[in-house]
């Protein structure tokens, strides 16, 4: 069987087993996911959506959830998705591989790494260091005592400075719309990002202890095993 033969097959035992909402197959286009989404970008027929030169592609239906999860698609989470699709480039790391990921701005940036790659806030395999810049550090999943390799990508002024109307959204110059920095952006793929590879230490879990706050009363995780007051009140100590 030829190859090209066999893709055709494997997308169709795809298509008629997948019941989720997909983009050219929906029933009520004026009010789908899918016909709000096509207002942000344009999806291609076919298979899949081009995230830009150097970074391949991606289902429609990963868009979609995407789209579904924001509640809207945004300059900052399509970042956000061409630095996932990079950093797992970078790092050699498979799609159902564990990555952990610290972002550097709660701007929009976070929902990719959550919904597509599922490094939530919850399970902590997504930190928020919130210095405002847009910029992520992403790591492999690695045991604890051990350095995990990484990459830290940043979206480079220097690099956007090549695209006028991008570099003024970034700058914050000119307020524009996201379905026309989204194309730009998918123009630029990977050329408006600069990365450095990074190890970083892997710690392992902290014991867990509740205590009550000696202030307010309140029962709550010790950090450093030894506190009397909840973060709150040791403020006003
Ligand atoms: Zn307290």
């Amino acid at each position: 069987m030829s190859y090209s033969v066999r893709k055709e097959l494997s997308r169709k035992k795809r298509a008629s087993k997948d019941s989720r909402p997909h983009v050219k197959e929906e029933s009520n286009p004026s009010n789908s996911l899918a016909s709000k989404l096509s207002q942000v970008v344009e999806v291609e027929e076919g298979d899949e959506f081009f995230l830009g030169p150097g970074l391949g592609c991606i289902s429609p239906d990963s868009l979609l959830r995407l789209f579904s999860f924001q509640g809207y698609l945004t300059t900052g989470a399509f970042i956000g998705l061409q630095m996932l699709i990079l950093g797992r480039r970078l790092l050699g790391v498979e799609e159902n591989e564990k990555i952990h990921v610290v972002c550097e701005t709660q701007n929009c940036l976070p929902d990719p790494f959550q919904v597509l790659a599922g490094a939530t806030l919850g399970n902590k395999r997504l930190m928020l260091r919130d210095t405002g810049k847009i910029l992520v550090t992403i790591t492999r999943h690695t045991p604890p005592g051990e350095l995990a390799p990484g990459v830290r990508i940043i979206l480079d002024p220097a690099k956007t400075k090549r695209f006028d109307k991008l570099h003024a959204w970034y700058m914050d110059t000119e307020k524009l719309p996201h379905r026309e920095v989204i194309q730009i952006l998918r123009e630029a793929g990977n050329t408006v990002y600069s990365y450095k590879h990074v190890k970083v230490p892997v710690t392992g879990k902290r014991e867990k202890r509740v205590a009550i706050c000696g202030t307010c009363g309140e029962p709550f995780i010790q950090t450093d095993g030894g506190d009397r007051y909840c973060s709150d009140c040791a403020k006003g100590k």
